[in-house]
């Protein structure tokens, strides 16, 4: 699929190994720590009127290991380091659950899609594995993957793009439009806010 280079209606980023360290199910917000550039890097998105969210894979809620009250003391830890994020999506399923949000389902894409009032084929989402690739082709957004020692070869190998960090793929976001006409999307000023989890 080939993308304009044209100005996104919005950057959705991944939680865990993208925005923050990977810390499996983890509950406590002591343990947050951004990845090495993700606080400038959203810094000059929010600068140049780039809406940012979250789309989050958060199965340790399914699980019992965590519960939705502590992920919810960690994403609010995770404003705190990183600034407010214009939506969260979050699912807080498991892979038998058959839910239509789970990275590599579409369907958090969509909903911070919709929350932020683009379009998901305007959407670019930014994750360290192949499941936000998918769950972003799913969706018809553009993928760019920030791999990490996680990783799999097979899945950086099979990115639509690929980015070396998160101020990589700021640098690729603002070049593209800079070089854009003005924003083709009238999205409204004042973006809604949300904790989009749910439990369908
Ligand atoms: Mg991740
Ligand atoms: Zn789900």
């Amino acid at each position: 699929m080939v993308f304009e280079q044209r100005r996104p209606g919005a950057v959705l980023f991944d939680r865990d190994g993208t925005l923050i360290r990977d810390v499996p199910y983890n509950g406590d917000p002591a343990l947050v720590r951004p990845m090495p550039g993700a606080l400038e890097a959203l810094s000059r998105l929010r600068r140049a009127d780039l809406p940012v969210a979250v789309v989050t894979n958060q199965s340790g809620v399914a699980k019992g290991l965590i519960t939705a009250d502590e992920m919810e003391q960690v994403n609010r830890r995770v404003e705190e380091l990183l600034g407010p994020f214009d939506a969260w999506a979050i699912c807080v399923h498991d892979d038998g659950d058959g839910c239509t949000c789970r990275k590599p389902a579409p369907g958090l894409v969509i909903r911070a899609a919709a929350v932020l009032d683009v379009s998901p084929r305007e959407c670019v989402v930014v994750g360290d594995i192949g499941r936000d690739m998918d769950a972003a082709r799913a969706a018809g957004a553009r993928g760019i993957l920030v791999p990490t020692e996680e990783t799999l070869r097979s899945e950086i190998e099979r990115a639509p793009e690929v980015a070396h960090d998160l101020g990589d793929v700021a640098d690729r976001l603002l070049r593209e439009t800079e070089a854009a006409p003005a924003a083709l999307t009238a999205g409204g000023s004042a973006w809604s806010r949300t904790l989009g989890w749910s439990r369908w």
